[in-house]
Protein backbone atom coordinates (compact mmCIF):
# COMPACT_ATOMS: atom_id res chain seq x y z
CA UNK A 1 0.00 0.00 0.00
CA UNK A 2 1.37 3.43 -1.14
CA UNK A 3 0.95 6.92 0.56
CA UNK A 4 -2.22 7.55 2.04
CA UNK A 5 -3.22 10.50 0.09
CA UNK A 6 -5.82 13.20 0.47
CA UNK A 7 -8.91 12.78 -1.98
CA UNK A 8 -8.01 13.03 -5.85
CA UNK A 9 -8.23 16.75 -7.53
CA UNK A 10 -9.04 16.90 -10.87
CA UNK A 11 -6.11 20.18 -10.96
CA UNK A 12 -3.52 17.92 -9.06
CA UNK A 13 -1.34 17.47 -12.16
CA UNK A 14 -1.43 21.18 -12.83
CA UNK A 15 0.92 23.54 -11.70
CA UNK A 16 -0.73 24.00 -8.30
CA UNK A 17 -1.39 27.77 -7.07
CA UNK A 18 0.78 28.39 -4.00
CA UNK A 19 3.29 25.35 -5.08
CA UNK A 20 6.45 27.67 -6.02
CA UNK A 21 9.20 24.91 -6.37
CA UNK A 22 8.97 22.64 -9.30
CA UNK A 23 8.46 18.93 -8.40
CA UNK A 24 8.60 16.48 -10.76
CA UNK A 25 5.52 14.69 -11.53
CA UNK A 26 7.38 10.79 -11.78
CA UNK A 27 8.70 11.62 -8.21
CA UNK A 28 4.90 12.67 -6.97
CA UNK A 29 3.78 9.11 -8.75
CA UNK A 30 6.92 7.37 -7.22
CA UNK A 31 6.14 8.66 -3.55
CA UNK A 32 2.31 7.96 -3.88
CA UNK A 33 2.73 4.30 -4.94
CA UNK A 34 6.02 4.11 -2.39
CA UNK A 35 5.18 0.85 0.26
CA UNK A 36 8.49 2.83 1.92
CA UNK A 37 9.83 5.87 2.65
CA UNK A 38 13.21 6.61 4.05
CA UNK A 39 14.91 10.47 5.08
CA UNK A 40 18.15 10.81 5.91
CA UNK A 41 18.68 15.18 6.79
CA UNK A 42 21.85 16.47 8.28
CA UNK A 43 22.19 20.20 9.75
CA UNK A 44 21.14 21.48 6.44
CA UNK A 45 17.55 21.44 7.61
CA UNK A 46 18.04 23.12 10.87
CA UNK A 47 19.60 26.18 8.80
CA UNK A 48 16.30 27.36 8.34
CA UNK A 49 15.88 27.36 12.33
CA UNK A 50 18.46 29.21 12.71
CA UNK A 51 20.88 26.49 13.36
CA UNK A 52 24.30 26.70 11.69
CA UNK A 53 25.52 23.76 9.85
CA UNK A 54 29.00 22.78 10.05
CA UNK A 55 30.25 24.11 7.88
CA UNK A 56 28.87 27.39 8.50
CA UNK A 57 31.78 30.34 9.42
CA UNK A 58 31.22 30.06 13.41
CA UNK A 59 30.24 32.89 14.80
CA UNK A 60 31.38 35.49 17.84
CA UNK A 61 33.73 34.02 20.70
CA UNK A 62 34.27 30.66 18.52
CA UNK A 63 35.27 31.77 15.45
CA UNK A 64 38.34 30.76 15.93
CA UNK A 65 38.24 27.36 16.42
CA UNK A 66 37.16 24.36 13.82
CA UNK A 67 34.13 21.90 14.78
CA UNK A 68 36.46 19.50 14.33
CA UNK A 69 39.15 20.22 16.67
CA UNK A 70 36.65 20.67 19.02
CA UNK A 71 34.65 17.61 18.52
CA UNK A 72 37.18 14.92 19.34
CA UNK A 73 38.00 12.42 22.39
CA UNK A 74 41.31 14.17 22.15
CA UNK A 75 40.18 17.67 22.81
CA UNK A 76 38.25 16.85 25.82
CA UNK A 77 41.26 15.45 27.36
CA UNK A 78 43.46 18.68 26.86
CA UNK A 79 40.68 21.03 27.45
CA UNK A 80 37.60 19.69 28.85
CA UNK A 81 36.39 23.68 30.24
CA UNK A 82 36.42 24.43 26.50
CA UNK A 83 35.10 21.79 24.90
CA UNK A 84 31.66 21.88 27.34
CA UNK A 85 31.34 25.50 27.45
CA UNK A 86 31.21 25.44 23.45
CA UNK A 87 28.48 22.54 23.64
CA UNK A 88 26.91 24.85 25.80
CA UNK A 89 26.49 28.03 23.69
CA UNK A 90 25.44 24.96 21.39
CA UNK A 91 22.90 23.92 23.11
CA UNK A 92 21.67 27.05 23.97
CA UNK A 93 21.15 28.12 20.28
CA UNK A 94 18.84 24.61 19.35
CA UNK A 95 17.52 25.45 23.17
CA UNK A 96 16.00 28.90 21.25
CA UNK A 97 15.63 27.14 17.82
CA UNK A 98 12.29 26.42 16.45
CA UNK A 99 11.37 23.68 14.08
CA UNK A 100 10.47 24.91 10.80
CA UNK A 101 8.59 24.04 7.22
CA UNK A 102 10.80 20.93 6.78
CA UNK A 103 10.59 19.33 9.84
CA UNK A 104 7.10 19.74 9.84
CA UNK A 105 6.55 18.90 6.36
CA UNK A 106 8.66 15.51 7.66
CA UNK A 107 6.17 14.73 10.32
CA UNK A 108 2.87 15.00 7.66
CA UNK A 109 5.13 12.37 5.02
CA UNK A 110 5.40 10.16 8.19
CA UNK A 111 1.50 10.59 9.46
CA UNK A 112 0.68 9.99 5.24
CA UNK A 113 3.39 7.21 4.48
CA UNK A 114 2.08 3.26 4.96
CA UNK A 115 6.52 2.80 5.81
CA UNK A 116 8.51 5.61 7.02
CA UNK A 117 12.00 5.50 8.47
CA UNK A 118 13.45 9.45 9.45
CA UNK A 119 17.33 8.93 10.32
CA UNK A 120 19.16 12.14 11.37
CA UNK A 121 22.68 13.00 11.70
CA UNK A 122 21.75 16.15 13.49
CA UNK A 123 21.92 16.53 17.46
CA UNK A 124 19.54 19.19 17.97
CA UNK A 125 16.69 17.54 18.39
CA UNK A 126 14.32 19.64 16.10
CA UNK A 127 12.52 16.77 14.38
CA UNK A 128 11.46 15.22 17.68
CA UNK A 129 9.99 18.62 18.60
CA UNK A 130 8.19 19.23 15.43
CA UNK A 131 6.39 16.08 16.31
CA UNK A 132 8.54 13.06 14.22
CA UNK A 133 7.73 10.01 16.65
CA UNK A 134 10.15 7.68 15.85
CA UNK A 135 13.76 9.55 14.75
CA UNK A 136 17.17 7.29 14.14
CA UNK A 137 19.93 9.31 15.85
CA UNK A 138 23.14 8.69 14.49
CA UNK A 139 25.22 11.20 16.10
CA UNK A 140 23.67 11.29 19.49
CA UNK A 141 21.44 14.35 21.09
CA UNK A 142 23.28 17.54 22.45
CA UNK A 143 20.57 18.20 25.26
CA UNK A 144 21.47 14.72 26.87
CA UNK A 145 25.11 14.38 28.65
CA UNK A 146 26.96 11.04 29.75
CA UNK A 147 30.02 10.11 31.89
CA UNK A 148 33.19 10.89 29.41
CA UNK A 149 34.72 7.35 31.53
CA UNK A 150 31.81 5.23 31.94
CA UNK A 151 29.51 6.27 28.80
CA UNK A 152 26.20 6.30 30.47
CA UNK A 153 23.83 8.32 29.82
CA UNK A 154 23.57 11.21 33.34
CA UNK A 155 19.66 12.36 33.74
CA UNK A 156 20.92 14.23 37.27
CA UNK A 157 23.65 15.50 38.27
CA UNK A 158 24.79 18.45 41.02
CA UNK A 159 25.85 21.67 39.85
CA UNK A 160 29.24 23.01 41.71
CA UNK A 161 31.53 25.46 40.31
CA UNK A 162 33.62 22.45 38.14
CA UNK A 163 32.99 23.02 34.85
CA UNK A 164 32.26 20.28 33.10
CA UNK A 165 30.70 18.98 36.02
CA UNK A 166 31.00 15.49 37.46
CA UNK A 167 29.23 11.99 36.72
CA UNK A 168 27.06 11.30 40.27
CA UNK A 169 28.24 7.53 39.71
CA UNK A 170 32.34 7.33 39.36
CA UNK A 171 33.23 11.27 39.91
CA UNK A 172 34.24 11.24 35.80
CA UNK A 173 34.24 14.41 34.18
CA UNK A 174 30.38 14.62 32.39
CA UNK A 175 30.51 15.39 27.88
CA UNK A 176 27.41 15.93 26.04
CA UNK A 177 25.76 12.29 24.36
CA UNK A 178 27.17 13.23 20.72
CA UNK A 179 29.44 10.89 18.58
CA UNK A 180 32.67 12.54 18.10
CA UNK A 181 35.27 12.63 15.30
CA UNK A 182 36.70 9.20 15.29
CA UNK A 183 33.98 7.91 17.84
CA UNK A 184 31.65 5.08 16.75
CA UNK A 185 27.86 5.41 15.95
CA UNK A 186 25.71 3.50 18.44
CA UNK A 187 25.44 0.28 16.68
CA UNK A 188 21.72 -0.02 17.01
CA UNK A 189 20.94 3.04 15.08
CA UNK A 190 23.19 2.42 12.40
CA UNK A 191 21.44 -1.16 12.03
CA UNK A 192 18.50 0.58 11.60
CA UNK A 193 19.88 3.24 9.17
CA UNK A 194 21.21 0.97 6.64
CA UNK A 195 17.87 -1.29 6.89
CA UNK A 196 15.97 1.29 6.42
CA UNK A 197 18.41 2.14 3.51
CA UNK A 198 18.06 -1.02 1.84
CA UNK A 199 14.58 -1.78 2.37
CA UNK A 200 12.81 1.66 1.11
CA UNK A 201 11.60 2.62 -2.58
CA UNK A 202 11.95 6.27 -2.18
CA UNK A 203 15.10 7.78 -0.35
CA UNK A 204 15.41 10.91 0.34
CA UNK A 205 18.62 13.00 1.67
CA UNK A 206 18.10 16.32 2.74
CA UNK A 207 20.06 19.49 3.96
CA UNK A 208 23.53 17.00 3.96
CA UNK A 209 26.79 17.15 2.37
CA UNK A 210 27.23 13.65 1.79
CA UNK A 211 30.89 13.57 3.52
CA UNK A 212 30.64 12.44 6.66
CA UNK A 213 31.12 8.56 6.60
CA UNK A 214 29.01 6.58 7.89
CA UNK A 215 25.53 8.13 7.17
CA UNK A 216 27.31 9.09 3.57
CA UNK A 217 27.06 6.08 2.36
CA UNK A 218 23.41 5.29 3.03
CA UNK A 219 22.14 6.70 0.16
CA UNK A 220 24.07 5.04 -1.93
CA UNK A 221 23.07 1.85 -0.43
CA UNK A 222 19.65 2.88 -1.25
CA UNK A 223 20.75 3.18 -4.81
CA UNK A 224 22.43 -0.27 -5.26
CA UNK A 225 18.67 -1.42 -3.66
CA UNK A 226 17.05 -0.09 -6.26
CA UNK A 227 15.24 3.11 -4.79
CA UNK A 228 14.42 6.25 -6.52
CA UNK A 229 17.05 8.85 -4.42
CA UNK A 230 16.23 12.12 -4.26
CA UNK A 231 18.54 14.36 -3.03
CA UNK A 232 17.43 18.12 -1.70
CA UNK A 233 20.28 20.52 -0.83
CA UNK A 234 20.64 24.01 -2.78
CA UNK A 235 24.61 23.00 -3.50
CA UNK A 236 25.75 19.78 -5.06
CA UNK A 237 27.63 16.78 -3.08
CA UNK A 238 29.00 13.57 -4.22
CA UNK A 239 25.54 12.14 -4.49
CA UNK A 240 24.03 15.11 -7.01
CA UNK A 241 25.22 13.21 -10.09
CA UNK A 242 24.11 10.03 -9.16
CA UNK A 243 20.38 10.87 -7.61
CA UNK A 244 17.02 10.46 -9.87
CA UNK A 245 16.11 13.94 -8.67
CA UNK A 246 18.25 16.76 -7.47
CA UNK A 247 15.71 19.11 -6.06
CA UNK A 248 17.85 22.52 -5.88
CA UNK A 249 16.20 24.50 -3.56
CA UNK A 250 16.01 24.93 0.60
CA UNK A 251 14.61 22.10 2.62
CA UNK A 252 11.99 24.65 3.73
CA UNK A 253 10.76 26.08 0.36
CA UNK A 254 10.81 22.48 -1.60
CA UNK A 255 8.89 19.81 1.10
CA UNK A 256 6.27 21.90 2.28
CA UNK A 257 5.70 22.63 -2.14
CA UNK A 258 6.23 18.21 -2.02
CA UNK A 259 3.88 17.70 -0.01
CA UNK A 260 1.24 19.63 -1.58
CA UNK A 261 1.42 17.61 -4.74
CA UNK A 262 0.74 14.72 -3.09
P1 LIG B 1 27.31 19.80 6.64
O1 LIG B 1 27.50 21.07 7.39
O2 LIG B 1 28.49 19.03 6.21
O3 LIG B 1 26.44 20.09 5.32
C1 LIG B 1 25.26 20.83 5.35
C2 LIG B 1 24.62 20.71 3.98
O4 LIG B 1 23.36 21.34 4.06
C3 LIG B 1 25.39 21.38 2.85
O5 LIG B 1 25.50 20.49 1.76
C4 LIG B 1 24.54 22.60 2.51
O6 LIG B 1 24.60 22.92 1.13
C5 LIG B 1 23.16 22.11 2.88
N1 LIG B 1 22.21 23.17 3.23
C6 LIG B 1 22.45 24.38 3.81
N2 LIG B 1 21.31 25.04 4.00
C7 LIG B 1 20.31 24.22 3.57
C8 LIG B 1 18.89 24.33 3.52
N3 LIG B 1 18.25 25.41 4.00
N4 LIG B 1 18.18 23.30 3.01
C9 LIG B 1 18.80 22.19 2.52
N5 LIG B 1 20.15 22.04 2.53
C10 LIG B 1 20.89 23.03 3.07
O7 LIG B 1 26.36 18.91 7.56
P2 LIG B 1 26.11 17.35 7.62
O8 LIG B 1 26.15 16.77 6.25
O9 LIG B 1 24.91 17.18 8.47
O10 LIG B 1 27.36 16.71 8.38
C11 LIG B 1 28.16 17.31 9.33
C12 LIG B 1 27.99 16.89 10.79
O11 LIG B 1 27.55 18.04 11.47
C13 LIG B 1 27.00 15.85 11.18
O12 LIG B 1 27.73 14.86 11.81
C14 LIG B 1 26.08 16.51 12.22
O13 LIG B 1 25.97 15.67 13.37
C15 LIG B 1 26.80 17.73 12.63
N6 LIG B 1 26.02 18.96 12.93
C16 LIG B 1 24.73 18.93 13.36
C17 LIG B 1 24.03 20.12 13.57
C18 LIG B 1 22.60 20.05 14.07
O14 LIG B 1 22.26 19.15 14.81
N7 LIG B 1 21.75 21.00 13.66
C19 LIG B 1 24.63 21.33 13.32
C20 LIG B 1 25.96 21.34 12.88
C21 LIG B 1 26.63 20.14 12.69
Amino acid sequence: MGLKMNPPEEHLNRQMAGVAFPIPSGLVQALRNARHVTVLTGSGISAESGVPTFRDAQTGLWSKFKPEELATRGAFQRNPKLVWDWYAWRRELVAQAQPNAAHLALVELERRASGFTLITQNVDGLHQRAGSRDVVELHGNITRVKCFEEGLVVPTWKETDETPPRCPRCGGRLRPDVVWFGEMLPADAIDRAFAASQACNVFFSIGTSTLVHPAAALPFEALQHTAMVVEINPCSTPLTARAHYALRGTAGEVLPDLLRML
